[in-house]
């Protein structure tokens, strides 16, 4: 890497100026800062780091940017106002928080509290988060949406919405929903306020596409609306309908297919219009995307588009459909997740060692050894740059050979580790001769890869990264501190689970995905790596996978009264040991009383002196209020 390192370099290489959105950048001192307001006010990540760690708290740990989240918020609304009146749409917009994209009690008040100048409201998909709902939804202009597969008493609890004046919509996902709708209505001596959700021709795009198109899951089809339209009007209920629903699928990474669905939605509206239904809102669910990779295309880790065009083609693309049906123009309700959440959290973690092949240079074989160990030196030793991949080649005959005869017992372990470490001494030197042409063969890429470090983190890829793991979704990854010198590694990045699926080997990069990370060594103890825009569905969808638990989270404030510019508002624990080992229906004190059975018996055995005994119950008995993470450099995490 180059030897004229500066800032600049570092923010090429990252490409924090492009997937950051001017929330996150590195600055002179080569530090990760955040801006939570798009302006000059920044909070620096390591900074944030060290104050934790004076309370106590070490990575693996996630900041949380208070002011991202409510920044997000006006941005959001703000854009949808401003295509409103300059499209000169005669209706309002209305959104709403779909809870299931992160239902952390924080994230949920936080949004609510910065949504109230808005109306924000709230939708859910289940019970739990229905019951969340009822209680955190106070304004009664603001909307409470139920969608999601629904039975009686999840009816019964959206309909006593209703009662408690809360705009509580209750969105039909399938036909037979509806009567059981009317009974609880009928019993409770009300009437519903009705959705549908519609399955749409139209698909969204990448890996979510399958939640819209004629497939998908959810929603009526149109013969199924019309079941639906006759029974309301057989009871005379036509004007509890009020709302038409469609999602064609998160991160749509297309503007023309956000712009083509909601043309088909619109043109459901104005038809059920014409044919006498009161509608009024027509809600385009969530799907506006997170340009993770900064490339601003419609691939999948990125997004052809900003939020204001993304309000903007919703907007204009209802209107026009409204104008030519002459019908009048509905409230907009969305349900953006991912655009609204996705920046405000980062995932801080440490890496604490490395795993590679080479291991230096290969010592002269002694007299003793055998007579392929003196072959691999001497290739080697006499690396011909001529002839770099007829030697490589002999030199992978070599390996094989030893690998033969040791498993025939014709070859010592002292041998074989001497052929291997031989093997990998003149892979590293051939890697670095190799010609730019030959950077693109077979070979040269699957030795790179053999070659290639490892740098161990102290996180788990599934309780943090389920996207990644689970999906292929990039995100974008990043050192926090020491950008202001060049990094001298390429790695991928290992967890610390016991599981090969527990790396992450695809970055963001120019084009196509990459298979390593610049990163630094040398540089000293904490080295700290951020995983950036994690606030949507990782926050909540972790696994306990090994039983490494949830991570800590400290939530930052901007305060300019503050010689930091910023305060820690609140520390959340991680998960203890203790807790997820409840969570897989272990009782701490039924396995303390398990072992110590044992240290009885081993006392009077004599194995143990009873105070070893003690000793080691104690010790017991505190790791599990420990984190379930690795202590490292001396932490004592909480
Ligand atoms: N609404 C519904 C019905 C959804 O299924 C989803 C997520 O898939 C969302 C809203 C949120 O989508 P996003 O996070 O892409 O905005």
């Amino acid at each position: 890497m180059t030897q004229d390192w500066n800032i600049s370099s570092a923010i090429q290489t990252y490409r924090t100026d492009r997937w950051g959105a001017g929330y996150f950048n590195i600055n002179d001192q080569g530090e990760m800062e955040a801006y939570p307001e798009q302006d000059h006010q920044s909070i620096s990540l390591p900074l944030v780091m060290k104050m934790a760690a004076e309370r106590g708290i070490h990575s693996p740990c996630l900041i949380r940017f208070q002011n991202i989240l409510r920044h997000r918020l006006r941005a959001i609304n703000e854009s949808f106002e401003k295509a409103i009146s300059e499209i000169g749409y005669q209706g309002y917009y209305r959104g709403v928080f779909p809870i299931k994209v992160n239902q952390l009690r924080e994230v949920v008040e936080e949004t609510l509290d910065a949504g109230k100048p808005y109306h924000f409201g709230i939708e859910v998909g289940s019970k739990p988060e229905l019951i969340i709902a009822l209680a955190l939804h106070e304004d009664p202009e603001s909307l409470l949406i139920c969608n999601g597969y629904k039975d009686r008493s999840f009816i019964e609890l959206a309909l006593s919405g209703v009662k408690l004046n809360k705009k509580t919509f209750i969105v039909l996902e399938k036909v037979d929903e509806l009567d059981q709708i009317i009974d609880c209505a009928q019993r409770l001596k009300m009437k519903p306020i009705l959705g549908v959700r519609l399955r749409l021709q139209t698909k969204g795009s990448g890996r979510w596409a399958l939640s819209g198109g004629e497939g998908a899951k959810f929603g009526l089809s149109t013969s199924e609306l019309m079941v639906v339209i006759e029974k309301l009007k057989s009871i005379g209920w036509e004007e509890c309908l009020k709302l038409i629903h469609f999602h064609v699928g998160s991160q749509i990474s297309d503007i023309n297919q956000c712009a083509q669905a909601v043309k088909e939605g619109a043109r459901y509206y104005a038809k059920l219009r014409k044919m006498g239904f009161q509608l009024e809102y027509v809600d385009i669910g969530g799907g506006a995307g997170i340009d993770y990779d900064g490339s601003r295309t419609s691939t999948d880790s990125s997004i052809n588009y900003t939020i204001e065009e993304f309000s903007t083609s919703v907007v204009q693309s209802l209107y026009s459909i409204c104008e030519d049906e002459k019908v009048p123009h509905p409230a907009i309700v969305s349900e953006c997740g991912r655009a609204l959440v996705a920046y405000h959290s980062v995932l801080v973690v440490e890496a604490f060692g490395t795993i590679q092949k080479s291991n230096g240079a290969m010592t002269e074989p002694g007299p003793d050894a055998d007579k392929i160990v003196h072959q691999i030196y001497e290739l080697s030793e006499h690396f011909d740059q001529e002839n770099r991949r007829a030697t490589l080649h002999q030199a992978q005959n070599l390996k094989e050979e030893a690998s033969t005869r040791f498993g025939v017992g014709l070859l010592s372990l002292e041998d074989k580790a001497a052929v291997e470490s031989g093997f990998w001494h003149l892979a590293a030197q051939f890697a670095e001769a190799f010609s730019p042409e030959e950077s693109t063969l077979p070979e040269v890429i699957e030795l790179k890869e053999q070659l290639g470090v490892q740098y161990v983190c102290n996180f788990s890829v599934f309780q943090s990264l389920i996207d990644y793991w689970a999906l292929g979704q990039l995100f974008p990854i990043c050192p926090i501190h020491h950008l202001n010198q060049a990094p001298n590694r390429e790695a991928s990045i290992a967890d610390i689970t016991c599981d090969s699926d527990g790396k992450i080997d695809h970055f963001i990069g120019e084009g196509a995905a990459t298979r390593r990370i610049p990163l630094h060594q040398g540089v000293g103890a904490p080295y700290w790596i951020g995983f950036f825009l994690m606030g949507a569905y990782q926050d909540v969808m972790g696994d306990i996978h090994n039983l490494f638990g949830s991570v800590p989270e400290v939530h930052v404030f901007l305060d300019e009264d503050e010689p930091e510019g910023f305060y820690i508002e609140e520390i959340v624990p991680g998960h203890s040991i203790g807790d997820v080992l409840e969570d897989v229906q272990y009782q701490p004190i039924q396995l303390t009383r398990q072992l110590k059975k044992q240290v009885d018996e081993a006392i009077q055995s004599d194995l143990m002196r009873p105070n070893e005994g003690m000793a080691l119950l104690h010790q017991y008995n505190e790791m599990m209020k420990k984190s379930t993470y690795l202590t490292l450099n001396g932490s004592d995490h909480q």
